[in-house]
């Protein structure tokens, strides 16, 4: 067993109201540079929509993430045949970057002129003016979430790579104005078990790091090859066209090392984030990148190791982790929703890379299709919103598609942990649901009472030490990977390997 931790931030999507509080909290602090201004490290995406870059989940056409070859061995989507000469021969050319338009040319406006305008009959205006080329647009045609509050117009949702498999009525569900529902995707780098990213990098600038799973881009290394951005399937490292550099989410490292929570968690509106450890075994991350399609979840929540099991503590102190983050570990709220309570699930684990943020799926109106299937009557007596969450408003296959790799049966026992605990609350608070049916729904999901007390305490009421359990860390005693080696790593999973060798060593 190879105990490494890795932070993990952990998203309630029933929370976010789209506020975007999050993605300018992190952009006024990292990318105000030249460069940087179509960067969006945080982004919230309207879902069902296109996203930003548009339509990046779709590898068909991007080539981002890992897969599993003819001969059983995982490789980068972008790099199909020998790894290094595949590499050596596209270095100047790559046919799947996104391009500027994918992302939107960005601008401001020529707020002066407001101000300044000579006196006339009609009111001056501020015209929208590039930030590249400094030149006035004609017109804006994209932005980050250019679809923002549109989620259900036809022009962006049907071309949601999501809506694969979805029947005709469910299509309608998420596409006609008039029954459509929608709802918020935030997101920012995963710090990845398996990172395309730093596999595909042919200078060795990415790295993660053993101690905390942070992934990282040394800019004084990258050569602006940007198979970083090609490899990632969230497209989450970033080319800054000024400087020639790569950048991306760093986990606000320089906070978190000092135990404050990231600036998007912070300052998020919705209080929709938590953000934790994980301890996990880095000898499993290839056998589970490997694992087909409808297991790869389970196998994520199999390589997180239970941080209160004596021999994981015992291996993770020989490790050299300190006991302030074993504590962190065992209080960690990204353990508890993801594997102990099992409601929270990976953003598109086929991609492979092992995304560590986790979101829990939103819960829908059932009414809807409820009254649909009765032709348009419903009796709250009589009928059961419980073993109705299969006919919720947003399809439970759209959902799948999203959080587990299509396995409609890991989101569908999430929202009914999560209808068990509504319906556990709602009785307690007026006491009209009825004691038998809160049983039989909480039995059903395999919830306690204390469960049901400790999940509506994360979502609902946490404190901020409840909701960002973050350990300060010990850099002086941290051990660190060789950076001679980072070309020979180039390639292979797990990177980052803490050899105890080099502890203390200067480079
Ligand atoms: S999401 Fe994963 S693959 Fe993409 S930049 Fe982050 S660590 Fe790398
Ligand atoms: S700040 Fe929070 S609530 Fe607002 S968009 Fe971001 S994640 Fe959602």
């Amino acid at each position: 067993m190879d105990v490494r931790a890795n932070f993990s931030m952990s998203f309630n999507l029933d929370k976010c109201i789209g506020c975007h509080t999050c993605s300018v909290s992190c952009k006024n602090i990292w990318t105000t540079r030249q460069g940087a201004e179509y960067m969006w490290w945080n982004n919230v995406e309207t879902k069902p929509g296109t996203g930003y870059p548009v339509t990046w989940e779709d590898q068909e056409r991007y080539r981002g993430g890992w897969e599993v070859n003819s001969s059983g061995a995982l490789r980068l989507k972008l790099l199909k045949g020998p790894g290094k000469i595949r590499t050596l021969a596209n270095i100047f050319f790559q046919p799947n970057l996104p391009t500027i338009d994918d992302y939107y040319e960005p601008f401001t406006f020529d707020y002066q002129n407001l101000f300044n305008a000579p006196a006339g009959d009609d009111q001056p205006v501020a015209r929208p003016k590039s930030l590249i080329t400094g030149e006035f647009m004609e017109k804006i045609s994209l932005g980050p979430n250019w679809d923002d509050d549109m989620g259900g117009s036809p022009l962006y949702a049907t071309n949601d790579p999501n809506m694969r498999n979805l029947s005709a009525s469910q299509k309608e569900c998420l596409t006609k104005f008039h029954k459509l529902f929608y709802f918020y995707v935030p997101r920012i780098c995963n710090h990845c078990l398996n990172p395309g990213c730093v596999a595909s990098c042919p200078s060795g600038a990415l790295y993660k790091r053993g101690e905390d799973g942070i992934v990282l881009l040394d800019q004084d290394i990258c050569r602006a090859w940007r198979f970083c951005v090609s490899a990632c399937p969230y497209k989450k490292p970033y080319y800054n066209w000024a400087n020639g550099k790569s950048e991306k989410c760093i986990f606000c490292y320089p906070r978190v090392e000092t135990a404050q929570a990231n600036a998007c968690a912070h300052s998020c509106v919705g209080r929709i984030r938590t953000v934790g450890i994980l301890l996990y075994d880095a000898e499993r991350i290839e056998a589970t990148a490997k694992l087909p399609d409808d297991r790869i979840v389970e196998g994520m929540r199999d390589i997180i190791l239970d941080p209160k099991d004596p021999k994981v503590i015992e291996a993770a102190r020989n490790a050299g982790m300190e006991d302030n983050w074993i504590k962190a570990a065992q209080n960690s709220p990204a353990y508890n929703l993801f594997k102990k309570w099992r409601i929270s699930l990976p953003n598109h684990p086929e991609f492979r890379t092992l995304p560590m943020n986790f979101y829990i799926p939103p819960l829908s109106p059932i009414l809807h299709q409820a009254k649909a299937d009765r032709g348009g009557t419903f009796d709250p007596e009589a009928d059961d919103f419980f073993n109705e969450i299969d006919k919720m408003r947003i399809p439970l296959k759209y959902l799948a598609n999203l959080f587990a790799a299509g396995n409609e049966a890991l989101v569908l026992e999430s929202l009914r942990k999560q209808m068990a605990v509504r319906m556990y609350w709602r009785q307690k608070r007026f006491g009209d649901v009825g004691e038998g049916a809160v049983r039989s729904a909480m039995s059903q999901c395999g919830l306690s009472v204390q469960d049901a007390e400790d999940i509506y305490r994360i979502n609902s009421i946490a404190t901020y030490e409840e909701r960002f359990v973050i350990p300060v860390t010990h850099r002086e005693s941290k051990t660190i990977s060789d950076p001679r080696n980072m070309y020979e790593k180039r390639g292979t999973v797990g990177f980052g390997t803490k050899k105890r060798e080099f502890v203390g060593r200067e480079w």
